[in-house]
């Protein structure tokens, strides 16, 4: 996991049904580096798999290249590839605040890693996004906790409309996964 000028590279991968906001999570978190350029207005639902890079420094001191892998509309077939999930340290799984199934499919995706992996390999964060949408949720913050409790993982709300916890969503993860290791 060494990388240039960095002491760690993580690779992280982004999970949950289509729509729910990956994509623009991502673009969000990777438009707040400094320096950064000018993000594109709306994300385009490609197929394929994409992936961005962010430096990050770490709470604990080490500063460490994150890789992030979105999967770029093979969630909507649920077709990922083993490849895909090989080496991932650090996975979000990701629901939408307003949309019940995507909540629903979440023990899915997190069954799918775990299968792929084994148990104790990736640290997980489930997120709640889309948490500006407050009047058209149908998704408690308390049962999204219950979810995350019987999952044995941490749990956060994001909005990418007004770039709300995204940075703070990552560097948990980081900080969480660097604990790991
Ligand atoms: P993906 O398929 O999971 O990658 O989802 P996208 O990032 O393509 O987003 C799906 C739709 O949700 C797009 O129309 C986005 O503009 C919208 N969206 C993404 N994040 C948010 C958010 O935090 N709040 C709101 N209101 N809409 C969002
Ligand atoms: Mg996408």
């Amino acid at each position: 996991m060494e990388a240039e000028g960095c002491r760690y590279q993580f690779r992280i991968a982004l999970l949950g049904d289509a729509a729910v906001g990956k994509t623009s999570l991502l673009r969000c978190y990777v438009a707040g580096a400094p320096g950064a350029p000018e993000p594109e207005a709306e994300p385009e639902p490609t197929v394929g798999v994409d992936f961005y890079r962010r430096a990050l420094q770490l709470r604990a001191g080490p500063r460490v290249k994150l890789q992030l892998w979105d999967t770029a509309g093979h969630e909507r077939f649920r077709c990922i590839t083993r490849s895909f999930y090989r080496n991932v340290v650090g996975v979000l799984l990701v629901f939408d605040v307003t949309n019940r199934k995507s909540f629903e499919h979440i023990r899915d995706w997190h069954q799918d890693v775990m299968a792929t992996q084994g148990p104790d390999k990736a640290i997980f964060l489930l997120i709640g996004h889309k948490s500006d949408l407050q009047s058209a949720r149908c998704v408690s913050t308390q049962e999204a906790q219950e979810l995350a409790a019987s999952l044995g993982v941490a749990f956060m709300e994001t909005s990418a409309r007004n770039c709300c916890n995204v940075e703070l969503a990552f560097d948990t993860l980081a900080d969480a996964i660097q604990q790991a290791l």
